[in-house]
């Protein structure tokens, strides 16, 4: 008998015939003579519709009273996935995060998982439950509920796998695993069997909403098996192997984008050591992740400097940056929140040179503007105009012969 723990994202909890559909397939693998625990995500489109709800009371919403709202999207499905499984005639009990033992810190809206006190979710099993979670929710030490930051619950499924030592977690969606880029925008992108955890975790950080970079990390260091596959086919999906073990490695192996940021530059300011820390101190003291940083050295000692931000943050950061550029007498501020930021992962891009170069011919080729670039070992980021974003997924996928 094996231990499976089982993800449905939102696409695959959408209405109550489709979570019927998810209530057949655990029912499948309880049959199979295994013990399930079910983590669950809130109904697709809700914790958007939630948010919207929030924005609508105060544009910048966010701590406690956001967590509070965020977290009955998921203790909704929770509760209908278990009425459908009793009402088929099987044993289970819903639990939100707060009643599973799932302990975070205090950061509310982006906490992080702390431990997990699993004595009742193992009580329950013992007692021939099927267990049915609320992922993207926990509960801080004071006993506060807080949320995982958005597509947590790929993070509370690999956790819960951690503590309870799963033989398999199992993250079900609306595609058939882990492609070269997003299937739904790029029609004959290419299934991988498999993908190391290296390559994931980059193409997660920078973009791909398929699994929570956070998921891939606990996954890489507690040994989880972790596989992504569809709800809706049989087919085997994408293991997420560890390390670099895999013996053929493809240059490139997938591009993702995130549309997510915006970008934001302040010109003429003097090139003096501390300018960085002058202009991006206090957007960082507000909190504001920043993500790339470029600085050109213009005429007469003058720079330029531009960098992206969450978009979500984009209006506040503006506002910011157009204070300190008063105190530092930079000429202007620009901003443009229509960008979006194009990443191609491969860890053959340590032994192969030249990739960078024949991403931008492609995309010269094609017309596109590349605004910003930034490189690591395995990976080659640049960011266009929004617009452009299919023309180059295309070209580049394509001209890449990630298809084949
Ligand atoms: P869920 O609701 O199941 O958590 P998500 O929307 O978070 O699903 O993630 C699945 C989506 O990720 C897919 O529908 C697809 O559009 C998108 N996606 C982006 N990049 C990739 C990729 N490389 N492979 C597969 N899906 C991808
Ligand atoms: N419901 C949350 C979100 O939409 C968490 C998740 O789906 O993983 O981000
Ligand atoms: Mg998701």
């Amino acid at each position: 008998m094996s231990l499976i723990v089982q993800k449905y994202g939102g696409t695959s909890v959408g209405d109550i015939k489709k979570i019927a559909l998810v209530a057949d397939k655990v029912i499948r693998e309880k049959d199979n003579g295994n013990d399930i625990v079910v983590v669950v995500s809130a109904m697709s489109g809700e914790t958007n519709r939630l948010i919207s709800l929030a924005k609508e009371i105060d544009s910048n919403i966010s701590g406690r009273e956001l967590d509070a709202l965020l977290s009955t999207g998921e203790q909704v499905t929770i509760a209908l996935l278990t009425m459908l499984l009793n009402k088929k005639g099987h044993k289970a009990i819903s639990l939100t995060g707060q009643q599973a033992g799932i302990i975070t810190d205090d950061s509310f809206n982006k906490a992080r998982i702390t431990s997990i006190n699993h004595k009742i979710i193992k009580e329950k099993l013992d007692d021939g439950n099927i267990v049915v979670i609320a992922g993207f929710q926990g509960v801080s030490e004071a006993g506060e509920i807080t949320t995982l930051g958005r597509g947590g619950s790929d993070t509370s499924a690999v956790a819960i796998s951690v503590v309870l030592d799963a033989d398999e977690c199992q993250i079900y969606t609306d595609v058939d695993g882990v492609y070269t880029t997003d299937p739904n925008i790029v029609k004959d992108a290419k299934k991988l069997d498999q993908v190391t955890s290296e390559e994931m975790l980059e193409l997660s950080s920078q973009g791909s909403k398929i699994l929570q970079p956070r998921s891939v990390e606990f996954a890489e260091k507690y040994n989880v098996n972790l596989r992504v596959a569809s709800t809706f086919s049989n087919s085997s999906g994408t293991q997420i192997v560890k390390g670099k073990s895999i013996k053929e490695q493809p240059i490139i192996s997938g591009i993702t984008f995130n549309k997510d940021e915006a970008q934001l530059t302040v010109r003429g300011v003097p090139d003096l050591p501390g300018i960085a820390t002058k202009i991006l101190g206090p957007i960082a003291d507000a909190n504001i992740d920043i993500d790339m940083i470029v600085q050109n050295v213009g005429e007469d000692g003058l720079a330029n400097f531009t960098f992206t931000v969450n978009r979500n943050d984009y209006k506040n950061a503006k506002k910011l940056l157009s204070d300190s550029a008063k105190n530092l007498n930079a000429n202007k501020i620009e901003g443009n929140n229509n960008i979006v930021k194009v990443s191609m992962v491969g860890v053959g891009m340590r032994t192969h040179a030249g990739v960078a170069s024949k991403m931008f011919k492609i995309l010269a080729d094609e017309n596109i503007n590349i605004s910003m670039i930034s490189t690591s070992e395995i990976k080659i980021s640049i960011v266009i105009s929004e617009g452009d974003l299919e023309k180059a997924l295309q070209a580049l996928h394509s001209a890449f012969d990630l298809h084949t």
